[in-house]
Order: C-alpha cells, then sequence, then structure tokens
C-alpha cells in the first residue's frame, strides 16, 4: 500500500514538473508576437510603441532616429491605437 502511494507521489511530481517547465520554459512569449510585424503597435520587446497623434510628430522622430541610428525609419498609421509609430522601414 505505501508502495503505490509513493508511486503516485511520483507521478504527480513528474506531471507537475511538466507542467511547469511547458508553462515557463523555453516557449516564445504569446500574444503579441501575432501582431508583430513591419507595421506593429508593440516593439520587439512586446511593449506598446510610442503614439504620435500627428504625422508631423512622427515623421520628425522618424528623421532623428534615421540620422542617430543610420538607418531608414518610417512612419505609419497604427490599426491597434490610430495614432502614428515611428518604425524600420524593413
Ligand atoms: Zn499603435
Amino acid at each position: 500500500m505505501v508502495t503505490v502511494i509513493v508511486l503516485l507521489v511520483a507521478v504527480a511530481i513528474v506531471a507537475f514538473v511538466f507542467y511547469w517547465s511547458g508553462r515557463y520554459g523555453g516557449r516564445a512569449k504569446p500574444g503579441t508576437s501575432l501582431r508583430r510585424g513591419p507595421r506593429s503597435h508593440t516593439t520587439a520587446r512586446g511593449r506598446p510603441k510610442v503614439g504620435y497623434d500627428r504625422r508631423e510628430d512622427a515623421e520628425a522622430r522618424a528623421r532623428l532616429l534615421s540620422k542617430r541610428d543610420g538607418a531608414p525609419m518610417n512612419v505609419y498609421q497604427c490599426a491597434v491605437c490610430a495614432k502614428w509609430h515611428v518604425g524600420h522601414s524593413k
């Protein structure tokens, strides 16, 4: 009888470890990754991007970033928040 209990406990521990590793293991973050793309509302880290109410403001920021990073930036109107975001053109 004791053997059965020990066996059950062992199985429970193994099941728990599998559940835990499946949940917190090296899986990609869910949710925001679905929206990731060249015209995204979120950054590569999954946080919401800075949104500008006016296209001119976003363009001014894009010019600044292009100059700083040497990489071409573009602006686009977001489908999620309807504001203007700055992003890499590629
Ligand atoms: Zn947005």
